[in-house]
């Protein structure tokens, strides 16, 4: 499968603690394991000419991975009308984490998904599978345990997923939907909530598991080109 990894790429350039987490980045890091599952991976940054997503990248793109927090206003809205494009024609998505508030994701979702409650506090995260026999959460178990993540709280400003594959418990009381799959287009997108960029959690077996699993049920085997506007009947019924 071709993947495309975007990752705004400034975190993990500009602040010397978190480059210690991602050397290379986040999406290098993501690319690696992916990889090594057997994918063919691309990555585009802020860096790249138009973020790494030509038309040509996105055309031979058959699922595209967004990390995205501080930079989503220096993403031209041309490419997030392509991306967009692309989603409705069966390109599937995966939106990690601060993904939430990219223009494309809330362009995505018809939503403000950007508005939920948060506290950078390093506590404990359990992501609960609500959902066992969805394929996203094969090899998961019950849960997910990250000793230190960034909170996010409902209320998650999103429209209702059209599945719901995660829940997440917060130390400090709050819970989240953590692992949802909408249907656009012909196009699936799961967001998936962890992935602060200051604790390790791409390193995490069982994170990197789900991803693995997610870009699987996202991608589209083939989509039977679609007849839109006026057509002639389909069968003849006229006397
Ligand atoms: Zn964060």
């Amino acid at each position: 499968m071709k993947i495309t990894i975007y990752n705004e790429y400034l975190h993990e350039k500009h602040d010397e603690y978190i480059k210690g987490i991602y050397p290379d980045g986040i999406h290098s890091c993501i690319a690696k394991f992916l990889t090594e599952a057997g994918h063919e991976c691309r990555t585009g940054t802020l860096d790249d000419p138009e973020c790494g997503l030509t038309d040509e990248v996105l055309a031979d793109t058959d699922v595209l991975i967004w990390w995205g927090h501080m930079g989503h206003h220096l993403v031209p809205d041309e490419i997030v009308e392509k991306v967009y494009n692309r989603v409705m024609e069966g390109m599937g998505m995966v939106v990690l984490h601060s993904g939430h508030n990219s223009k494309i994701f809330r362009k995505l979702c018809g939503t403000n998904a950007g508005e939920l409650k948060w506290r950078d506090d390093d506590e404990k995260e359990i992501l609960w599978v609500v959902d066992p026999a969805h394929p996203i959460a094969q090899g998961i178990g019950e849960n997910i345990i990250l000793e230190q993540e960034e909170m996010y709280g409902e209320h998650f400003i999103i429209p209702t997923p059209d599945e719901l594959v995660f829940i997440s418990w917060f130390a400090g009381g709050e819970v989240f939907r953590s692992g949802c799959v909408f249907k656009r287009g012909n196009g699936k997108i799961f967001y998936f909530r962890p992935g602060h960029e200051s604790v390790p959690t791409y390193h995490n077996e069982k994170i990197q598991q789900v991803i693995k699993n997610a870009v699987k049920y996202v991608k589209n085997d083939s989509i039977a080109p679609m007849t839109y506007g006026y057509v002639e009947p389909t069968v003849e019924w006229k006397k």
